[in-house]
Parts: C-alpha cells; sequence; structure tokens
C-alpha cells in the first residue's frame, strides 16, 4: 500500500469504484480505495441491478443515461461483462392521475433526447405477457433501461481504474480520520495509514459512520427491502426475448425477467429502517431474515397484477438494506467546513446512478466544478434541520412513497411541522395550507373561512386556483402582506466585508441605504446565487436569497475563503419578515413609520434601520410582486407584534394575506426568474438575462472572464416568457418546440391570475428570441401553441414598481 496518494476512496461498493475509475480517467491516477471487506460487500452484491433514466430532476436523468451507456464501454475496456440486459421499460397507469404523470414524463423524454411511447395496455402486454391487462389503464414504453449484473458491473469499474494505475486495497477497514493544517488527510487503516490530499466518503451502509470520523451526522439511513425471484413460468418459455423490465405504480411493484423465472419487489407501506442508529461493523455479505408478512399485502396486489408470477414457486428471496436520503437522491459533493472531503453516499438507485455520480464529482474534484447541474444530488440541499429523527421520518416516507406519483403541488406531511416561526398559529388560524421549505413551515394559500385548507394533489389545476387568483387581484389592486422568513438571509460584517463581497458578487455593491440584485458566478460563469444584497453601512451587510439554497450557498461563501476580518452568519433563524406589496402599501406603511415614503425620499431599493410600528426592523423598498412594496426584517420575538400592527393598520385598506402559489403567479406575470427553477448553476448571466445586474466595469469578480467572453459571444439559448394556450399549466423541463423540433425547455410556469393566462418560463435558442415568436409546448402529450412575450405582460415599463 502506498503511504501517500492525491486522492483515497472509502468504499468498494458500485459508487467508490465508479469514483475511483472516474478519478483516474480525469488524471488522478494517483488514487485508492480501501474496502474493508471484499469489493461489493456492502448494500451492491444483493442489488437486484435494475437502471432506468427516470428522476423527478432532469438533470439527473440526463446522468442516469450517461450511466447507463458508459457499460457498454466499461465491457469494452476492461474484458469484464456487466451482464447487461438492455430490455427497456414498461411504466404501467392504472388510473388518469398516472396516466398524467407518464405523458409528463415521454414530454420531458423529448426535451431529453430519449425515446418514449405512451403505448395501450393490450401492447404493453404484448411485451411482457405477465401483466394482467384488466388492472391498468395505458402505459409508457421506454427504449433506455433494463438491468445489469451488481458484481460484474462494480468489478469492470474496478478493473477499468486499475488499468489506469488506480490501487484497491481490499479487506483493509478505514478507522480514523484526521486533517492536517494544510487540509490533507491521514486515513488511518488497521494494516497503516496513508495519506493523502482528499478524501471520499462512498461507505454506503456505513456512511454515517465514515461521517461520524469528520464529526459530521449525515443525513442517510438504511431501510430494509425485499425482492423474490420465482421458479421458472411457463408463460415466459419459448419467448424470443426477454420480457420488458415493467414498474406498476398502483400496485408499487417492480417485475423483471430472471432467467426463466421472473424477479418482483415492491417498496412496501409497511417498511423497516434497518439499524437506526448504527451500522454494524460486522456486517457484510449477510443477508436479512425474510419477512413475508411485511410484503405480504403488496405480494397479494402484486400476484393479482402479474397471475403467472403468483402461481409460480419462490426460488429465492433477498432481504438486505440499502441506503437513503430524506428524500431519495443521492448526497453528493464537499462538505462546509471541511476541506477536501468528499460524499457520495445514500446512493438509493446505484446501477443507474453511480456513473453520474462519478463522473460529476471527479470533475467537482479536480477542476473545481462537477461541470453539470446536480443540484438535486447536491449534499447540500439538506441543513442542520435535517436531523437522525427527522431523516428517519422522512427516509420511511420516501421508502413508502417510493413508487407513487409525486404530484407537483404535493407537500409531504410527515416530520412536519419542523420549524416555524412565531406567527405560525396566526397563519394557521387565516386558514393557510403550509409548505415545508428547508424544514421552515410558510403559507402557499390562504382557504377563506368554510373552505377546507387542503390542496388535492394534482397534475392539474387545484382547488386552489380561485383562492389564490383572489390573493393575487387583492396584491394588484389593494395591498397584500406575505411571510418572507422562508427566504435565505446571511448577515456578512467586518472591516474586510466590502472587499470580499465585491469580488464574491458581479453586481455593483449599494452604497450605505441602498440595495442592489446581486448575481453571484462560478469562475465557469454560471449562476450561483441570484441575491439581493442591503447595505446597511460599510461594514455591514444583508444577503437574501432563496431559502432552498441556504446550505448551498453558506458552502460557496465558506469556499470563497473569507478573510479574517469578514463575518458571515446565516441568519435563516434570526431574522424574520413580511413583504408587504400593492397600490396601497405606502398608505399602509406610512402609518407605522416615521420616515417619509413618499416616491422621491424613499426610492426602490432604499433600505432602513428603522422602527416599523414598536418593532425594530430592517426596512427596505423592495419585493418580488413588480407592485409598489416593501420589505420588513425583524427577529423573531418581534414578529408577531409586527403582524398585529400591519394588519391592523390596513384594515380598511383591503390588505389581504397571500401566500407562495400567488407570489409564484405574480412574479411569472413580471417574467422574473426564480433560484432552483429558472436560474440554476446549468445557466449564464446573458442566458438568464442577469447580466444587466453585472458591473462588467468592476475588475477581479468571479466569473468576470467567463461571463465577459459569453457577453462576445453572446448566448446559445436565452430565458424567455410564453404565453400558452392550455388549460392545464406547465410543470417543468417539458419541451419547447417549433415546426416540430425542439429548440428550448420550460423551467418553470403556472397561471397569470391578474393577466388571466398560462406562462411559461423557459429557454429558447436565441435565433428563435424574439416578441410574438410561436411555439409549442408538449403539455401531457400534447403540442399547445405558445406565443413568446419580450416584455413583462404586466406593468412593462415599471411605472407601478417605482411609482
Ligand atoms: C434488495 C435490494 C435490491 C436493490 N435493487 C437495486 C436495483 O435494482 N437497482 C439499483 O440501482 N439499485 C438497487 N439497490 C440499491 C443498490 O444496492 C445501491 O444503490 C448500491 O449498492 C449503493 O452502493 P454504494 O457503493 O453506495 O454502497 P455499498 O454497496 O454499501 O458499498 C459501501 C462499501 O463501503 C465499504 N466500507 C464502509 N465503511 C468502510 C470503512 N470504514 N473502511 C473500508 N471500507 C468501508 C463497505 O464494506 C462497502 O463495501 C438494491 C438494494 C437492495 C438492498
Amino acid at each position: 500500500m502506498k503511504s501517500e496518494v492525491r486522492a483515497v476512496v472509502i468504499g468498494g461498493g458500485v459508487v467508490g469504484c465508479s469514483i475511483l475509475y472516474h478519478l483516474a480517467k480525469i488524471g488522478w491516477t494517483d488514487v485508492a480505495l480501501i474496502e474493508k471487506n471484499e469489493l461489493t460487500s456492502g448494500s451492491t452484491w444483493h442489488a437486484a441491478g435494475g437502471m432506468h433514466t427516470f428522476n423527478g430532476d432532469a438533470n439527473v436523468s440526463k446522468l442516469q443515461k450517461y450511466t447507463i451507456d458508459l457499460y457498454r464501454e466499461l465491457e469494452a475496456l476492461t474484458g469484464q461483462s456487466c451482464g447487461i440486459h438492455a430490455n427497456g421499460g414498461l411504466m404501467l397507469a392504472a388510473n388518469e392521475g398516472e396516466m398524467d404523470y407518464l405523458r409528463l414524463v415521454a414530454s420531458r423524454a423529448r426535451y431529453l433526447d430519449m425515446e418514449t411511447e405512451i403505448i395501450p395496455v393490450a401492447e404493453a402486454k404484448r411485451r411482457n405477457v405477465l401483466i394482467e391487462e384488466k388492472y391498468f389503464t395505458g402505459a409508457l414504453w421506454r427504449s433506455d433501461g433494463g438491468h445489469v449484473d451488481p458484481w460484474g458491473t462494480t468489478h469492470a469499474y474496478a478493473a477499468a481504474a486499475r488499468k489506469l494505475g488506480a490501487e484497491i486495497h481490499r479487506f483493509t477497514r478505514v478507522t480514523g480520520l484526521s486533517q492536517r493544517p494544510d487540509g490533507s488527510w491521514d486515513v488511518a487503516t488497521d494494516k497503516g495509514s496513508i495519506h493523502a490530499e482528499h478524501v471520499v466518503n462512498a461507505g454506503g451502509l456505513w456512511a454515517r459512520e465514515v461521517g461520524r470520523m469528520v464529526g459530521i451526522e449525515l443525513p442517510v439511513l438504511a431501510m430494509e427491502h425485499h425482492y423474490i425471484v420465482t421458479e421458472a413460468i411457463p408463460e415466459l418459455e419459448g419467448l424470443d426475448k426477454e420480457i420488458i423490465n415493467t414498474t406498476d405504480f398502483s400496485g408499487e411493484i417492480y417485475v423483471r425477467q430472471e432467467g426463466k423465472g421472473a424477479l418482483l419487489g415492491t417498496y412496501e407501506h409497511n417498511c423497516t429502517p434497518w439499524s437506526v442508529d448504527k451500522t454494524p461493523d460486522d456486517f457484510a455479505t449477510q443477508l436479512l431474515p425474510d419477512n413475508f408478512d411485511r410484503i405480504a399485502p403488496e405480494l397479494e396486489v402484486g400476484f393479482e397484477h402479474f397471475p403467472a408470477v403468483g402461481r409460480a414457486g419462490i426460488k429465492k428471496s433477498i432481504n438486505g438494506p440499502f441506503t437513503f436520503a430524506p428524500d431519495g437522491n443521492p448526497l453528493v459533493g464537499p462538505v462546509k467546513g471541511l476541506p477536501n472531503f468528499w460524499v457520495a453516499c445514500a446512493v438509493m438507485a446505484g446501477f443507474s446512478q453511480g456513473g453520474g455520480i462519478g463522473l460529476t464529482l471527479s470533475r467537482w474534484m479536480a477542476e473545481g466544478d462537477p461541470g453539470a447541474d446536480i443540484m438535486a444530488m447536491d449534499v447540500a440541499r439538506f441543513g442542520v434541520f435535517a436531523t437522525p429523527r427527522y431523516t428517519k421520518a422522512k427516509v420511511i416516507e420516501n421508502y413508502r412513497r417510493r413508487f407513487r406519483l409525486a404530484f407537483p403541488n404535493e407537500e409531504l406531511p410527515d416530520a412536519r411541522p419542523l420549524r416555524r416561526t412565531p406567527i405560525y398559529g396566526r397563519l394557521k388560524k387565516a386558514g393557510a395550507v403550509f409548505g415545508a421549505n428547508f424544514g421552515l413551515e410558510h403559507a402557499l394559500w390562504f382557504a377563506p373561512p368554510g373552505v377546507e385548507p387542503v390542496e388535492n394533489p394534482t397534475y392539474r389545476r387545484s382547488n386552489a386556483f380561485p383562492y389564490v387568483k383572489a390573493e393575487c387581484l387583492a396584491v394588484r389592486e389593494a395591498v397584500g402582506i406575505y411571510e418572507t422568513s422562508n427566504y435565505g438571509k446571511y448577515e456578512i460584517t467586518g472591516t474586510g466585508a466590502r472587499a470580499w463581497l465585491d469580488k464574491l458578487l458581479a453586481c455593483k455593491l449599494p452604497r450605505p441605504g441602498r440595495m442592489a440584485i446581486a448575481p453571484m458566478l462560478n469562475p465557469q460563469g454560471r449562476i450561483v446565487g441570484d441575491l439581493s444584497i442591503a447595505c446597511l453601512a460599510l461594514e455591514r451587510y444583508l444577503l437574501i436569497g432563496s431559502g432552498f439554497a441556504e446550505a448551498y450557498h453558506l458552502r460557496w461563501f465558506w469556499q470563497q475563503k473569507p478573510p479574517e476580518n469578514v463575518h458571515v452568519r446565516s441568519a435563516a433563524s434570526t431574522l424574520t419578515g413580511f413583504s408587504i406589496a400593492g397600490p396601497n402599501a405606502r398608505t399602509l406603511m406610512q402609518r407605522l413609520v416615521r420616515e417619509d415614503l413618499s416616491p422621491d425620499a424613499f426610492k426602490l431599493f432604499a433600505v432602513k434601520e428603522t422602527a416599523v410600528g414598536m418593532s425594530p426592523v430592517i426596512f427596505s423598498r423592495a419585493g418580488f410582486t413588480g407592485e409598489l412594496g416593501y420589505e420588513v426584517w425583524t427577529t423573531p420575538d418581534f414578529q408577531a407584534t409586527l403582524y398585529d400592527e400591519i394588519f391592523e393598520a390596513g384594515e380598511d385598506l383591503g390588505l389581504r394575506l397571500f401566500g407562495g402559489r400567488a407570489l409564484s403567479s405574480l412574479r411569472l406575470e413580471k417574467g422574473y426568474g426564480s433560484f432552483n427553477k429558472d436560474f440554476r448553476p446549468d445557466y449564464t448571466p446573458a442566458e438568464t438575462g442577469l447580466d444587466l445586474f453585472i458591473d462588467f466595469k468592476k475588475e477581479g469578480f468571479t466569473g468576470r472572464d467567463a461571463a465577459l467572453a459569453e457577453r462576445e459571444r453572446g448566448p446559445k439559448r436565452r430565458l424567455a416568457v410564453l404565453e400558452v394556450d392550455t388549460d392545464t399549466e406547465v410543470i417543468g423541463y417539458e419541451p419547447i418546440l417549433k415546426g416540430g423540433k425542439v429548440v428550448g425547455h420550460v423551467t418553470s410556469g403556472g397561471f397569470g391570475h391578474y393577466v388571466g393566462k398560462s406562462l411559461a418560463i423557459g429557454y429558447v435558442k436565441t435565433e428563435h428570441h424574439e416578441d410574438g415568436a410561436t411555439f409549442a409546448i408538449d403539455i401531457f402529450g400534447e403540442d399547445r401553441p405558445a406565443i413568446l412575450r419580450a416584455a413583462p405582460l404586466h406593468d412593462p415599463n415599471g411605472g407601478r414598481l417605482r411609482g
């Protein structure tokens, strides 16, 4: 064993081996993998090996496609068979909701350039003879996917890595990790120590224990999972090819051929977490005892939906553990506060995702950037709120829902409410229907008296539609109040703050008493934040951004190495706030502040530390609705008083609560993009239009060179707002078509209640980006006409905003 390497990968499952291969491929050949047992000995060896491209996040789908396509390459490179069965996939729907989901998948596949087809059940039966037709209404066929041999695939990665010079040490246990002052790591093993510049935690079932070696508690938990393999099934005899791997949503079952029999597995409701507090050291290639009682209800349904499987005897059954994060996607990337420590764990679909994780993590380590938008897999999508107890509740919820439809307007109920602001009870009393953002409850809309505060999960317009409309109209015609506590908030202070922020942000920094829109770029010139910055004093700033991105942004700030005279502090739980917006907002706020709020005295983007009513606040003229508006920030102890005083002052002005759904509609009417939807690290300033807020005259800000070069070249695609002729709104990642060809994709959308139009935001190729250009958007399988609107549909000149 070498005593010095560039990187040590801990864990020889499919994920660790893929990372090792990709590191070597990118040129880091001086790397070692350490495995405490035999390769594959965690959850990898007993996997069913299924692979597919579908994921709620289109970028993850692309990486899954990369993974699946890689297997043939690995085989050619190493001669090691991956045991590829490229059978393709079938997804069965049993009701209209499930059909909608399949149509959405097919629509997104057009954008992703993946081959799919909606087919009748009879055709699905032709492709999988085991299906009992009467239980289903339709199906989606996809060309990619199938299954591989877990052992062969893992060893193919390992062989490819070895060929490039990487080392693999089996039967060697990592026992401790300690960091040197230069950020490199001493990796202690039971066979000696290795010094490595970087360490990767690909510990799978033991990822928590490896995390604990460096003092972190990763939000990951293993669940038991059962599948059965049957004896030979007569119906499969004599077929010229294997049946297509099939997912049955209503039965929560997956079925595929295994030899002459079938393999059937389920994500059972009555599920069991495994080793909740600590994974046993000595667990390796054991299985867990069968527990057919646990899966009996789902098996019963499975045997009805696939009767020939029920008639065959069970040859083998597997009950094994594998890991999940609270939302079912992997945890990948660097960890704030731990230089050169990387995680790649909670991978519940290693054979669909292992290759993509290896590719992006190796780029991130070697080049400082994952090279693709992987926010949906980024470990930083969880913050301190993801405690072990929260993780357990969410992992169980996620496991149970693995094959349930995830509706775009659905808010999952478990482990809630977790974080609450002081006015939670008041909002609840006012009929709030809540969502959770980074664990914090926030109002989505308000059910008026007599209406049950519950939203029906649907892909179409929900029961909330008329109530959201009423909220939007109140904002546009009178005044509304929205709780902004779920925004990301950061205090940056210190004598070095201004200089550090000047480099961090691409905008011209505001002078004291002013705010600015502040794009934040990575060195590749891509958007890592669309923040706003308030300069309270030359050495004190408040940054405001997306609440979802709080841990992501805090990690980014840390990576930009604030010097000792700069203090960066999250204000997530120490500042609560409101947005007050609408034509009556000035009259309302003037009743509560002593400052003169007339348009010339307190202009758009003015900010002041003052008092609103009895509460000390940071008070600004800003907002996201496109109306005259103010934002007020105060500490949680004042929030309820502030709320009550604003309400009292607004009673005769038509003040009304509005929630996230209305805010989303209002911002669409103004064409404002939203982080994590329209603005992500996939996009650039010129593509998003955020270049408008960049101070190109300023030297030395991160991403300047790349953004300048792009400005000169011109962007290949541009953000566009489209008016869509439809009675069903877009969801995201639908293709935008011109003459039947894909020329763009949707990033978000909804109904613009004030303008009375269905709207979509997305990116279209620059040559098509002109006012009035016509397109089609595939919404649930129908190509709906869409027109590009270059100017905002509401208040195009911004008179109401600035007035
Ligand atoms: C019954 C079942 C069916 C499944 N079916 C599928 C499927 O069809 N398709 C699919 O994609 N996925 C499936 N999975 C999930 C799949 O198994 C996982 O996604 C995958 O195995 C995760 O791989 P990993 O490398 O992250 O973790 P693991 O396989 O757990 O590997 C981690 C490795 O790290 C090693 N290690 C840990 N700590 C240390 C240490 N301190 N020192 C040295 N080594 C250490 C362990 O020994 C282990 O070998 C299934 C899982 C189960 C249980």
